[in-house]
């Protein structure tokens, strides 16, 4: 007897949980159902990608110093650096640089470690080709800069949910003027250089004689 009700109270209870599961999942589906559908009409119109989007690498020639860093981080060795060893000055001399982005998975390694920062992410997404290989990029296509969505004349730039106001969740009709959610990437490195007003309160409450240490050297000296 004592069994049975025990299976039961069990039953019971995952019956209520599962329940509660189905009731959030269903929460999420009512919310949706408020929101308008959102279209955008590709390729007139074009949502602006977020400052750390990593789309297609640029590269400046001048600045590579053929060290082959980029290629040693590369999960995959994919930069190509073509170069020879000028025997008069001692130096390399780059001759070709290549990235294949029909491989590419941008992680960024290569942007990261480049001691030269000579190579960069550009917003750039639209890499469709019809041919694999013309995705294998030399170093005069890596140095050309894309159009960015927001100063292409021909098309209407859309605000990508980050940059839209608080709560608001449809671009289309959003002034330009109108103030994003976020902050902008020079505002947080404004907050950070500023100093820590917090750590030197808390600082200055549990060692008061650290933050005026001229005062506690008088007190000792007298
Ligand atoms: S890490 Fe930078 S400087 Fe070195 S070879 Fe690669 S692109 Fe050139
Ligand atoms: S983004 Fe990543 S995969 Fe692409 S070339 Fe750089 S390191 Fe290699």
């Amino acid at each position: 007897m004592f069994g049975f009700l025990k299976k039961v109270g069990d039953y019971t209870k995952e019956a209520v949980s599962a329940a509660q599961y189905l009731g959030q999942g269903l929460a999420v589906t009512f919310d949706h159902l408020k929101r308008r559908p959102i279209t955008v009409q590709y390729p007139y119109e074009k949502l602006i990608p977020s400052e750390r989007y990593r789309g297609r690498i640029h590269f400046e020639f001048d600045k590579c110093i053929a060290c082959e860093v980029c290629v040693r981080v590369c999960p995959i060795n994919l930069p190509v650096v073509d170069w020879v060893m000028n025997k008069a000055t001692k130096k390399k001399e780059l001759r070709n640089y290549s990235i294949d982005f029909g491989v590419c998975i941008f992680c960024g390694n290569c942007v990261e470690y480049c001691p030269t920062n000579c190579l960069s992410m550009t917003e750039e997404y639209e890499l469709a080709a019809f041919d694999r290989h013309s995705l294998n990029y030399d170093n005069v296509a890596l140095g050309r800069l894309p159009t960015s969505v927001t100063s292409d004349p021909a098309v209407f730039a859309l605000r990508e949910l980050a940059y839209l106001p608080k709560g608001v969740m449809e671009p289309h009709g959003v002034p330009a003027n109108a103030p994003r959610a976020g902050r902008l990437p020079e505002q947080v490195l404004a907050t950070l250089a500023q100093p820590p007003a917090a750590t030197t309160t808390e600082q200055t409450a549990s060692n008061p004689t650290a933050a005026n240490p001229t005062a506690a050297d008088q007190g000792a000296q007298s």
